[in-house]
């Protein structure tokens, strides 16, 4: 019923207060999914009212993550649309007029208790074991009487008035229908002495007025749910198909994920947050594939492109168990798109990686060694540790790496000697030219391959892992690699 054809209306409604992190993410993905799957809008919302957490630059890391990942949405406080604005603290009187529109149909009622006399209460709930809770003593204010203290200048909160007996049931898409007694249910504040609503309110008047058909949003709101449910009731408004998304999960799989593990995880080259995941070199095709499964319930490890996860992408198949952040599958799904991206598109996507390090790069060289380095891509900047040696005018071997397994320095010298004659021998050196004279080399010595090509690889490329030996020769040039090679000579000479 859910993929219905009828264009969905979806938003995410994040607030400025911090980094743009893998649960933002993924609420992001799955309303622009649904979007684009019915042919709907994916509506970005600002919700800004808690002026004492927010962020100074949260509200553009949003944005920028958005493109970055390659959902941006179709409405928003940057592209505008019919049913803004899009940020909480431009509805101010939107929230004001409903949250009278609540008092005067008997569903709320102004509060004019203070903050000490709250702390107070509370504290007395506390000594008696009680949970704390709002103690009903402006419920019974008369009308008129609350008017003139209004008038008067008093300060106020606006309360929801909530049932004392009786239930509430709730319908969340993932989980069915959950009952819950009023009782357990507190007087909610909707509207705070300083004008703005709490999110219980905003959300409610907006994703109605902004004509939302489904609310993805993280499980922590199941606590509030009934609560928003009655709101909506109380005005007499339709509900939306409710989705509360999975919580996620330690990669340990032990308890919920948390700011320190985030940290752990940076130090280990991984973050929850997607503005380091682009610094670590991660590419959006990857981390979305990644995030997408997290609380999908389809085979583990498909490879997906964004049109495939649009393709099949089925509210009905979203599980409301909890999701393991495990970063080694992100390093799976990130090598795999790497590996399907067109040459030119990963040499461009590269570059930058080289440039921050300090190389200077030239096109010929950069598309040559895009495909010769490709299979061993994680991240991005892996191009770093891989194919740096590509760059650079001089390698510098380590002089114990430059001596072969099995053998000495003086023999390993010889056989660089000798493979340097074939090369110098040679009009130019490419695979085709300096392989089988190579070959031939190591029959000749009756050694094995591996140990005449690693004192090679490793005088060439200055490293013990690289890239194809012979393509990459082909890509440094005979020259080069007769400089390299006679270098090698000298250092292994030196310890001979
Ligand atoms: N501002 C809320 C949050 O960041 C939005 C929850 C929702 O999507 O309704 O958690």
């Amino acid at each position: 019923m859910t993929n219905s054809l009828k264009p969905a209306r979806v938003r995410m409604a994040p607030s400025p207060t911090g980094h743009f992190h893998l649960g933002s993410a993924r609420t992001a993905l799955y309303n622009y999914l649904l979007a684009r799957k019915t042919g709907g809008q994916f509506i970005l919302r600002i919700e800004d009212t808690d002026r004492k957490r927010f962020v100074e630059g949260a509200e553009e890391e949003i944005f920028d993550s958005l493109n970055w990942l390659g959902i941006p949405p179709d409405e928003g406080p940057h592209v505008g649309g019919h049913y803004g604005p899009y940020r909480q603290t431009e509805r101010r009187d939107i929230y004001l007029e409903h949250a009278w529109i609540l008092v005067e149909k008997g569903f709320a009622f102004p509060c004019f208790c203070t903050p000490e006399e709250l702390a107070k209460v509370r504290q007395e709930q506390q000594e008696r074991k009680q949970n704390p809770h709002y103690s009903g003593k402006c419920r019974a204010l008369d009308p008129t009487e609350a008017a003139r203290r209004i008038e008067a200048g008093e300060n106020y909160v606006i309360r929801f008035k909530m049932p004392y007996e009786g239930t509430t049931t709730t319908h969340d898409h993932l989980r069915g229908a959950i009952v819950t007694e009023n009782r357990y249910l507190d007087d909610f504040v909707l509207l705070k002495s300083d004008g703005l609503p709490t999110y219980h309110l905003a959300a409610m008047v907006d994703d109605h007025l902004m004509d939302i058909t489904h609310v993805f949003r993280g499980s922590e709101w199941l606590a509030t749910f009934p609560l928003h449910v009655q709101i909506v009731r109380a005005f007499g408004w339709d509900e939306p198909v409710w989705v509360h998304l999975s919580v996620f999960l330690k990669p340990s799989g032990k308890g919920k994920m948390s700011k320190r593990e985030g940290a752990e995880a940076l130090k280990d080259g991984h973050s929850i947050f997607v503005k380091d995941l682009e610094q670590l070199g991660y590419i959006p095709e990857g981390v979305l594939n990644w995030i997408a499964l997290m609380g999908w319930g389809v085979a583990e490890d498909d490879v997906m492109s964004l049109e495939q996860m649009i393709e099949r992408f089925d509210v009905d198949h979203l599980t409301p168990s909890p999701a393991g952040v495990n970063f080694a599958k992100l390093d799976h799904f990130n090598g795999a798109h790497i590996r399907l991206l067109p040459t030119e598109e990963l040499a461009a996507r590269i570059k930058p990686f080289y440039l921050r390090a300090g190389y200077s790069v030239d096109e010929p060289t950069l598309l040559a060694i895009t495909p010769l380095i490709r299979e061993r891509l994680v991240t991005l900047d892996d191009c770093l540790a891989f194919g740096g040696f590509f760059f650079q005018e001089t390698v510098e071997p380590k002089p114990e790496e430059l001596i072969a397994k099995g053998l000495d320095a003086k023999r390993s010298a010889e056989i660089a000697r000798k493979a340097y004659e074939i090369f110098s021998g040679l009009p130019e050196i490419s695979h085709e030219t300096a392989e089988p004279p190579l070959r031939e080399l190591v029959e000749e010595l009756e050694l094995k391959p591996n140990q005449v090509f690693g004192i090679l690889r490793v005088a060439v490329t200055g490293q013990t892992v690289s890239p194809p030996l012979f393509e990459s020769m082909e890509v440094i040039g005979k020259e080069m690699v007769l400089a390299r090679v006679r270098n090698a000579i000298e250092i292994l000479e030196k310890m001979g």
